[in-house]
């Protein structure tokens, strides 16, 4: 089985011309099944621009980047697509909808399956919120919800679909550290229990302890850190 994630000699710039500004230079890096990497350093090292190309949210460059099993070094538009629904994305702002229940916004995700109808798709979802914590939340909408409840019906969205990997972008950045934690440990217990494998972003450092390593990212380079591969 070819790793989750298999990154070789990854470079990325914005801006065309005088404008060009390299952010992501010869980034090597691979995730194994249901293996927990957290990634951090400094704002401005690049580390959402790497999770967006892992994540085929934006269009690679140059360099090798197989994400499970697709490459995306040439990708079409349709391959990302299909890549992105294999993914369960979690960022920093919940981006719950606000007219729907927690329930209905983790039903949502599960829309994309045709062979699926509404009723179990709302089941699935309120088995999802219970594994979260939220069964008695359920037909709340996001507003009536704490920080961290919200960023909860996230994670129950993220692992709805039975996603081959999962993609966080600062998830406890606007939270206090309880609910911070709350939100980390449940996403690494559930990810773990189903085996799939998690790229967390993050320079939280009271978070640090769910990772099974950590790789540090500066000026667009991935520090080379045999701590890290203990
Ligand atoms: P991090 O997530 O580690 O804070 P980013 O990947 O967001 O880093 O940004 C890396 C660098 O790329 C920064 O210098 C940032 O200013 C720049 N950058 C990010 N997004 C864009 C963009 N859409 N256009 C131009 N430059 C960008
Ligand atoms: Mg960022």
């Amino acid at each position: 089985m070819p790793n989750p994630v298999q990154i070789s000699g990854l470079n990325y710039a914005y801006g065309e011309g005088e404008m060009r500004r390299a952010v992501l230079r010869d980034i090597n890096l691979s995730i194994g099944a249901g293996e927990i990497v957290l990634l951090t350093g400094p704002s401005g090292s690049g580390k959402t621009t790497l999770l967006t190309l892992i994540g085929a949210l934006r269009a690679m460059q140059q360099g090798d980047c197989a994400v499970l099993g697709q490459q995306l070094l040439g990708a079409t538009e349709d391959q990302r697509v299909l890549l992105r629904r294999r993914i369960g994305f979690i960022f920093q702002q919940h981006n719950l909808l606000g007219f729907l229940t927690a329930r209905q916004n983790v039903a949502m995700s599960l829309e994309l399956d045709p062979a699926s109808n509404e009723r179990d798709r709302l089941t699935l979802a309120g088995s999802m919120l219970d594994a979260v914590g939220l069964a008695d939340r359920a037909d709340a909408p996001p507003s009536q919800l704490s920080g961290g409840q919200r960023q909860r019906v996230a994670v129950a969205r993220a692992l709805a679909n039975n996603p081959g990997l999962i993609l966080a972008d600062e998830p406890t950045a606007a939270l206090d550290r309880v609910s911070g934690q709350e939100v980390v440990h449940l996403l690494r217990d559930l990810a773990r229990s189903r085996g799939v494998p998690i790229l967390l972003v993050t320079h939280d450092p009271r978070i640090l302890d769910i990772a099974d390593r950590i790789v540090e990212m500066e000026d667009g380079r991935i520090l080379d850190d045999a701590r890290s591969r203990a």
